[in-house]
C-alpha cells in the first residue's frame, strides 16, 4: 500500500455529490447552502464589501433591476457610475435621458490579493445589458486600460453599439480588439475635439485634456436642462501654477457660455496639495539625464505614458544616441504610434535587443517596461539576470520613471535592491523630479471647478476618501450647497429630477457586484471558486480516498491520503495515521445498521470529523475531500 500517493490519480472516485468548493469553506457544519458558507465566514476571507454586495444581491443573477429600479421620468436625467468610484480602476459610467443611453468608458481593473486567480475585473453593466435597445454611443475618453479593457467583454452584452472615440484611442482599441478575433467588429466613429456629434436625441461635444497620453478628452452631453459634463482624467499644463494659454483658450472655448448641470470629474491625485509637476518639467529633467549620462542608460517606466516615451525617443536622436524597447505592451504602443505619424523616428534610431552590443554603452537608451516590479517585464528580468540580452553592469544607469502604485511597495524595493546589488545607478522619482502622474492636484482641480462651474456636482475615479475630498474642492471652488455634490459607490442611481431643479440619490442600486474573467468564462457568480482559492491558498486540500465493502459497511483497507500545502506527510506520519483510525472509525459508525449504504452521508461525516481533527492538531482547516468506493 501506498499512503502517501502524491501523484498517482484516486482510483475510479464514485461520486461527488457533494462540489469539494462548497465542502472546504465550512468544514463544521452540514447542508451545503453556499449562502451559509457566507455568513460563517471562510477560511480564506474576501474583502468585506465582496461579501456584502455578493449577498445584496444573492447568487440570483435572474433578478431584473428592471423590476426593481422605477421607470426615468420624461423629466429626468440618470447618472450611474457602473465602476470607478471604489477603485482606481474599471471605470465606466451610464447616462440615461429620455429613451437614449450613453456609456462612457469600459476599463478593467486588475486583480489584486483579493481575487487570486482572477485575470481581470470588470465593471458590472448589467442595468445597461437589460437596456440595451436605449444604448446608442458607448464614448472613450482616452486609451488606458482602465478605461478601454473591459471593451471586449463588454460591447457584445450591450448590443455593441457605435463607440465614438479619437484617433489614437481608436487605434488603441483597435490592436487590443485583434485579440479577441471572436468577438463581433466594433463600430468605431473617430471624432475629434471640435466635432459635435448626434446620438438618439442627444448632442455630445468635446473638449481635450492634458494627461499622459495624446488624443484625450472630455465630453459634453447637450440635454433639455443644460449640459452633462464628463473630463476622462486630466491634469493641467502650467507654468508654476498658472495653466498654459493653450489651456485657457481651450477651457474658455469649451465651457464660458455653458450651463453645465453636471460634473463628473478625475478625483485620483486630489489629495495631493498645489499643481502637479508639469510633464515639461519632467521632460527637461529627463532630457538633462540622456545628455550628461556615462554609459547605458535603461528608463523604465509605464507603457500607458506614450507622452513621455515619445519625448525620450526624440531627445535619444537629439543627443545621437540609440533606442532598444524591451516589453511587448511598449513596443506595441510605440508601433500605434509610428502608425499614426505621432512618432517619426529616423530609420536607425530604432534597433533590436540583438544589436545592443554592436554599439558603445553611452549611446544606447534601453526603455523598459516594469517600473512596477512586475513579476514577468523587461526591468525584473534584467533584475533577476534572466534577461536574454541585458546585462546590467554598474556602469549603467536605471532611470525608473514612474511612481510606485499603491500596493507594489514591496516589488518596486526587491527591483532596486535586485539592480543595485549589480551595482547599478539609480534614479527615481524621490530623488529628482523625474516622473508626474496624468492626474490633478488639489489646486489644478479647483482651477478646472472654476472653469466649468457646475450645478451639480459628482467625484469619479477614486477610492472613496479620494472622492469625499473631491466633493469638498468641488463644493468650495463654486459655493456649491450640500446637497448638489453627491458621493457615490459603483453602482448607485443618481437622478437630477424635475428638469435640473434637484439632484438626488434612489435608494434602489443597481447591480455591483464584482464581475471576473478568469480564463475563458466571464461572470459574477464566481466567489465561490475565489474562496476556494483562498482557502487553498493558506490551509492547503487533503484528498482520503476510502474503499468501503458495501456488504459488511467497513473498509476494504486502509484509507490513501493525498495532501498538498497544508503539513508535509512524509513527517506527520503519527497524524497520517490517528487520521486514518479516525476514518475508519467514522466509517463503522456512519454505516451502523444502514442498508443500503448512504455514501453522501457518509463523506460528509468524514469531512466533519476529520476537518475537526486536523484543526485540533495542527491549529489548520484544509479543505477535506473524501472520495469514496464502494464495492
Ligand atoms: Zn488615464
Amino acid at each position: 500500500m501506498n499512503p502517501i500517493n502524491p501523484q498517482s490519480p484516486p482510483s475510479r472516485p464514485t461520486s461527488y455529490t457533494r462540489t469539494p468548493s462548497r465542502m472546504g469553506v465550512r468544514p463544521f457544519r452540514r447542508g451545503n447552502s453556499a449562502f451559509a458558507a457566507k455568513k460563517d465566514g471562510p477560511a480564506g476571507g474576501l474583502r468585506p464589501s465582496h461579501f456584502s454586495t455578493a449577498l445584496k444581491n444573492g447568487y440570483d443573477t435572474k433578478t431584473k433591476e428592471a423590476e426593481i429600479v422605477p421607470p426615468l421620468a420624461p423629466d429626468s436625467i440618470r447618472i450611474i457610475p457602473l465602476g470607478g468610484v471604489e477603485e482606481i480602476g474599471k471605470n465606466c459610467t451610464m447616462i440615461e435621458v429620455g429613451d437614449d443611453i450613453i456609456v462612457v468608458d469600459i476599463g478593467f481593473q486588475f486583480k489584486d490579493e483579493n481575487t487570486p486567480g482572477i485575470d481581470y475585473i470588470l465593471p458590472n453593466t448589467k442595468y445597461v445589458e437589460e437596456r440595451k435597445e436605449k444604448v446608442r454611443a458607448v464614448i472613450v475618453t482616452h486609451g488606458h486600460l482602465d478605461h478601454i479593457g473591459a471593451i471586449p467583454f463588454v460591447m457584445p452584452r450591450i448590443g455593441n453599439p457605435p463607440l465614438y472615440t479619437r484617433l489614437l484611442t481608436s487605434v488603441m482599441i483597435k490592436k487590443r480588439q485583434e485579440e479577441f478575433l471572436h468577438m463581433p467588429p466594433l463600430d468605431l466613429r473617430v471624432v475629434e475635439k471640435d466635432e459635435t456629434i448626434t446620438v438618439g436625441k442627444l448632442k455630445v461635444r468635446f473638449f481635450s485634456v492634458t494627461h499622459t497620453i495624446p488624443d484625450a478628452m472630455g465630453l459634453i452631453i447637450e440635454t433639455p436642462w443644460g449640459s452633462i459634463v464628463h473630463t476622462g482624467d486630466l491634469k493641467l499644463d502650467h507654468i508654476d501654477g498658472v495653466p498654459t494659454e493653450a489651456e485657457e483658450v481651450e477651457y474658455e472655448r469649451a465651457f464660458k457660455n455653458e450651463n453645465v448641470l453636471m460634473l463628473m470629474a478625475d478625483s485620483t491625485n486630489v489629495e495631493n496639495p498645489g499643481f502637479s509637476i508639469p510633464e515639461k518639467q519632467v521632460h527637461k529633467n529627463i532630457e538633462e539625464i540622456i545628455k550628461n549620462v556615462q554609459g547605458r542608460l535603461i528608463v523604465a517606466t509605464f507603457s500607458s505614458l506614450l507622452e513621455r516615451i515619445l519625448k525620450i525617443i526624440e531627445f535619444a536622436e537629439k543627443y545621437g544616441k540609440k533606442v532598444c524597447v524591451e516589453g511587448r505592451s511598449m513596443k506595441q504602443n510605440i508601433e500605434i504610434c509610428k502608425q499614426l505619424g505621432l512618432l517619426k523616428p529616423k530609420k536607425d534610431t530604432m534597433i533590436s535587443s540583438e544589436e545592443i552590443d554592436q554599439y558603445p554603452p553611452e549611446r544606447m537608451i534601453i526603455l523598459a517596461t516594469g517600473a512596477q516590479g512586475d513579476e514577468y517585464a523587461a526591468m525584473m528580468r534584467m533584475a533577476n539576470k534572466t534577461h536574454k540580452y541585458v546585462k546590467i553592469t554598474k556602469r549603467d544607469t536605471i532611470l525608473l520613471s514612474s511612481s510606485v502604485v499603491p500596493g507594489n511597495e514591496r516589488a518596486v524595493q526587491k527591483l532596486k535592491d535586485n539592480l543595485s546589488r549589480q551595482g547599478a545607478h539609480i534614479i527615481h522619482y524621490k530623488i529628482a523630479d523625474v516622473h508626474s502622474s496624468g492626474h490633478a492636484n488639489r489646486d489644478e482641480t479647483a482651477w478646472i471647478h472654476k472653469k466649468i462651474h457646475p450645478k451639480f456636482f459628482m467625484p469619479l475615479h477614486g477610492y472613496h476618501y479620494m472622492l469625499r475630498v473631491h466633493g469638498e474642492i468641488a463644493r468650495e471652488a463654486n459655493n456649491l450647497p450640500e446637497e448638489s455634490v453627491i458621493i457615490p459607490d459603483n453602482g448607485a442611481i443618481l437622478e437630477i429630477q424635475n428638469k435640473g431643479q434637484k439632484i438626488v440619490r434612489l435608494k434602489e442600486k443597481a447591480a455591483s457586484n464584482i464581475v471576473m474573467v478568469d480564463g475563458f468564462s466571464v461572470g459574477d457568480i464566481q466567489d465561490v471558486v475565489i474562496r476556494d482559492r483562498q482557502a487553498l491558498a493558506q490551509d492547503g486540500i487533503f484528498i482520503v480516498f476510502a474503499i468501503i465493502n458495501s456488504q459488511t459497511g467497513r473498509l476494504r483497507k486502509s484509507p490513501d491520503i493525498i495532501s498538498r500545502g497544508f503539513v508535509y506527510l512524509r513527517e506527520s506520519q503519527t497524524l497520517l495515521h490517528e487520521t486514518r483510525i479516525l476514518i475508519k472509525n467514522t466509517v463503522e459508525k456512519s454505516t451502523h445498521g444502514m442498508n443500503p449504504i448512504n455514501v453522501d452521508y457518509i463523506k460528509e461525516n468524514i469531512t466533519d470529523e476529520v476537518s475537526r481533527f486536523l484543526l485540533q492538531k495542527t491549529a489548520k482547516r484544509p479543505m477535506v475531500i473524501p472520495v469514496i468506493l464502494t464495492v
